[in-house]
């Protein structure tokens, strides 16, 4: 990233007390409270029930979708699912970090062990998507990140998807580079989710499976990283 960032404890602004009340009370965004009361008198009382059942029951999804941030790709709406089906942990471009002894905020993978230990889930899809602002990023740094960009340093975890993809793609078309490191730091993470042990264990036992998918925004297709081809190919 070209801007720089001022990073907590190392001379930011301190904002008083005064703007700190009126930032979180004054213009708040119309659209969401209207798309809330939508909501609320159109959709809720015709799911009341079922709502009353989650809230009874709690919540027992059968998938978890490690998607991006990006507000074109929300899991939700793309599947076409329900409240209480899928349990979903979105970060800049869909990264599962790999196991790490060190000490941090580790919330990816919070996520990612409430949702395999304590909710038991069935299938963990890594949802990667055309057009990623994160991956577009790593690329154009191209391995000489920003040290002080929360963002460069996210991206490294699939560093090795960008140095692959320079190697092979070198002459290819900066659209199709793209998609192709998209589509192999999916692969990087997925590996990387088997380096938990939990999850590991329940792959081995055939209680979770893995899958990496791919979301073509262009053309509203997905595709899924097939095994046995080692290319992602129309579901
Ligand atoms: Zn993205």
């Amino acid at each position: 990233m070209s801007h720089s960032v001022q990073k907590p404890g190392s001379g930011g602004l301190t904002v008083p007390e005064t703007e700190r009340a009126a930032a979180r009370q004054e213009g708040w965004p119309q659209p969401l409270i209207e798309g809330f009361l939508r909501f609320r008198d159109n959709l809720f009382p015709s799911n009341d029930i079922e709502y009353l059942r989650l809230f009874a029951e709690g919540q027992k999804p059968k998938f978890l979708i490690v998607g991006c941030c990006d507000s074109r790709v929300d899991p939700a709406i793309i599947f076409n699912c329900a409240p209480g089906e899928l349990f979903v942990v979105r970060n800049v471009a869909n990264i599962v970090p790999p196991n790490e002894a060190r000490i941090g905020h580790h919330g990816t993978t919070a996520a990612l062990e409430y949702g395999v230990c304590n909710l038991g889930v069935e299938h963990i899809v890594v949802l990667g998507h055309q057009h990623c602002g994160g991956i577009q990023t790593l690329l154009q740094t191209g391995g000489k990140s920003n040290p002080d960009s929360f963002i460069d340093d996210w991206m490294r975890l699939v560093e090795s998807a960008r140095v692959s993809v320079e190697a092979d793609y070198a002459d290819a078309d900066p659209d199709v580079r793209q998609c192709a490191c998209e589509q192999r730091a999916i692969l990087v993470s997925l590996d990387n989710l088997l380096t938990y042990p939990w999850i590991a264990e329940r792959v081995m036992a055939k209680t979770l499976r893995i899958h990496g998918w791919y979301f073509d925004i262009k053309h509203g297709q997905l595709l899924g990283y097939n095994t046995t081809t080692t290319r992602f190919e129309p579901l």
